[in-house]
């Protein structure tokens, strides 16, 4: 047996290169060569975990089966390699030295001083090998969040440094740059790049493929620059072009030839052409629509889509899934009112209420239910979500005009959503929700069942609070059906409308199990239910 191979991605000149959606695009072509390959996510802030963050800070938090709260780039991770991912594919710099700092408490050092170099890489280390060690992997892509010259990316960068000297063979280094194009003087610049190489030597670490992301073709000459001034051969000189959507990305990276020089550079034979059928099809069917159909995306964070990354990434999988395509109106949830409601969705095929904490933009969310609603309006609800339309229906259905959430009213009598009864306890912030895969039974003869085809599921969760059960009665006598339970406590997860065309709202969020090899059902229905509606036809286009 090989041993396991390491492949560390840096980045380098500015954010948001798109590093996750390179690393991800690797592994789906090396996966797809029949490697078995897993990706992890080193962040350089103290948080523990971006679960306490607000999503205007770092964008979703993306929440993995075992009940990890993470970046939102393990969801690309997943989405493209079709793989689950844990706690151990994302550690932040709180983490490692959560870990060492409780270590020396126990006395594991004692009598040493605890240093960054040799105890805060070495714990780098130990989290890096983790997943090698399993011995599941035949490659571990490990991707450093952050810039090569950020201080507080420097322990990543010096683990780096050590552990190629100490797998020699076994791993190699990606640095993802930009060439960035000046206009005026009509040229594309490698000098930024020969800088971020030159500052990553500095640290000790030659990087042995580059990856640089461009709008315009790189020309020979360019890249042969390149490639003598960073000592690189010519061939790991790699142009990233911007690309229409992020599932191209492995496709024009596959034409660049990353995954041979990737392969070459870790002494690993080819194996087969990469097995990308599926993947083109899926992407067939995202670029030749046969229908169009708007939708409203209605949330407190809109102005950050990345809020919502796993959402929207969810309705493009179903969109390829059902040839429509879809366009998205993202509405504020603050600007909603009685008097603007109608204007704001009368054009609307479908309605999707994201998920989201505390009270700021409630009565625009419970507006906008009531309106679809009442006009047969296909409905999608997602955990804060579900829990709004649970509140508009008894305040409107019911008549409970004090129907509230615990959350956002801890003293009505009405409280149809209320605190979990093992939350009631609970003093910390950080990863104490109900977090992860929990089993969900679904009603036979229901919408729902309709979606799934099947009674049992699991499904990831994310939230202290539940419909409460002691309305349940009176909720199901008017028509809110709960059509899906735990079957451990009896928490509502999917509630439905009987008179309704489609209206749906989940506990749990869908969003993070969606694939491009396995869209999510519920979102095909939602968006099947959304063209029913009304659609535009657009041409007769083929089911390739
Ligand atoms: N704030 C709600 C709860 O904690 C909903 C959470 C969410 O939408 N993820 O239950």
């Amino acid at each position: 047996m090989t041993n396991c191979k390491y492949i560390f991605v840096t980045g380098g000149v500015t954010s948001s290169l798109g590093k996750g959606i390179i690393a991800a695009s690797l592994g789906k072509l090396l996966k797809a060569r029949g490697y078995n390959v897993t990706i992890q996510k080193f962040d350089p802030y103290i948080n523990i975990d971006p679960g306490t963050l607000n999503p205007y800070e770092h964008g979703e938090c993306y929440v993995t089966t075992d009940g990890a709260e993470t970046d939102l780039d393990l969801g690309h991770y997943e989405r493209f390699l079709s793989t689950n991912t844990t706690q151990a594919n994302n550690i932040t710099t709180g983490r490692v030295y959560q870990n060492v700092i409780n270590k020396e408490r126990k006395g594991d050092y004692l009598g040493k001083t605890v240093q960054v170099i040799p105890h805060i890489t070495d714990e780098i280390k130990r989290n890096i090998k983790l997943l090698g060690n399993t011995g599941e992997y035949d490659i571990v892509i490990t991707e450093i969040g952050g810039t090569v010259g950020d201080i507080e990316s420097l322990p990543y960068i010096e683990a780096i440094r050590q552990l190629t000297w100490e797998l020699a063979d076994d791993c190699i280094s990606l640095h993802l740059t930009l060439i960035p194009f000046l206009s005026a003087a009509g040229e594309l610049k490698s000098k930024p790049t020969q800088n971020s190489v030159k500052q990553l030597l500095q640290y000790g670490v030659q990087p042995d493929v580059l990856v640089c992301r461009t709008e315009q073709e790189l020309p020979r000459e360019l890249k042969e620059k390149i490639a003598r001034f960073c000592n690189v051969n010519f061939e790991a000189v790699i142009e990233a072009r911007d690309a229409s959507t992020i599932y191209e990305v492995p496709l024009l990276m596959e034409k660049e030839h990353l995954d041979r020089v990737v392969l070459s550079k870790l002494n690993l034979s080819f194996k087969n052409e990469p097995e990308l059928h599926d993947w083109k099809q899926f992407l067939y069917r995202l670029e030749n629509p046969s229908k169009k159909v708007k939708i409203g995306l209605i949330g407190k964070y809109v102005e950050l889509k990345d809020s919502y990354k796993s959402i929207s990434e969810a309705i493009i999988h179903a969109s390829s899934a059902t040839q429509t395509e879809v366009e998205i109106r993202w509405i504020h949830s603050e600007e909603i009112s009685e008097e603007n409601v109608d204007v704001l969705l009368h054009d609307l095929q479908g309605v999707l209420v994201a998920p989201g904490f505390g009270s700021r933009g409630i009565d625009g969310k419970l507006q906008a239910i009531k309106y679809v609603r009442e006009q047969n309006i296909p409905f999608l609800g997602i955990c804060l979500g579900m829990q709004c339309a649970v509140i508009e229906f008894a305040r409107n259905v019911l008549g409970w005009s004090d129907a509230n959430s615990y959350e956002m009213n801890p003293s009505t009598k009405h409280d149809v959503i209320t605190l979990m009864q093992d939350q009631k306890d609970v003093e910390n912030y950080g990863g104490t929700m109900r977090l992860g895969a929990y089993d969900c039974q679904i009603t036979a003869s229901s919408n729902a069942f309709d979606v799934y085809k099947t009674t049992e599921i699991k499904e990831r969760h994310r939230h202290r609070y539940e419909l409460n059960n002691d309305f349940a009665e009176q909720l199901q006598a008017k028509g809110l059906l709960i059509s899906g339970t735990n079957p451990q406590t009896g928490l509502a997860e999917i509630i439905e409308l009987e008179d309704h065309p489609w209206f749906m709202g989940v506990q749990f969020h869908p969003e993070y199990k969606s694939r491009v090899s396995t869209p999510h059902p519920l979102f095909i229905s939602f968006i099947e239910a959304v063209s029913k509606t009304h659609s535009t036809i657009l041409k007769k286009a083929s089911v390739n």
